[in-house]
């Protein structure tokens, strides 16, 4: 995945966003327009792709947080069923992760993409 970094001058801001793609606009996670989208020009600088976060550049809160449920879907009831059964059977426990990862991931992408499904 790639980071939103808007350039001024030759100097990112400090703030750059993860980036999603909504009906063929590619921008920042945090915003379902997105806005700001790839390319975007502001009299402040212009918004570009980068594959690494320059550094002294963070992250945007809310685009954190959503990278964080995307990296990790499972509600904390699951995390905590998953840990009871890893006392007993990590092997199992294991298991039981991949396949709740798996789906809840989907889950995301039908909540995420709900066009998509109507159109089948
Ligand atoms: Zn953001």
């Amino acid at each position: 995945m790639s980071y939103l970094v808007r350039f001024y001058q030759g100097q990112p801001h400090r703030v750059a966003h993860r980036v999603h793609r909504v009906n063929g606009v590619e921008g920042a996670l945090c915003s379902q327009t997105p806005r700001p989208a790839t390319g975007d020009t502001t009299r402040s600088g212009e918004w570009e792709l980068v594959e690494t976060l320059p550094p002294g550049v963070r992250l945007c809160r809310v685009c954190q947080k959503i990278q964080h449920k995307l990296d990790n879907p499972l509600p904390l009831r699951v995390e905590n069923e998953l840990e009871r059964l890893a006392f007993w059977d990590p092997r199992a426990a294991a298991l039981q992760r991949q396949k709740m990862l798996a789906y809840y991931r989907d889950k995301q992408l039908r909540q995420r993409r709900p066009s998509r499904n109507q159109r089948r």
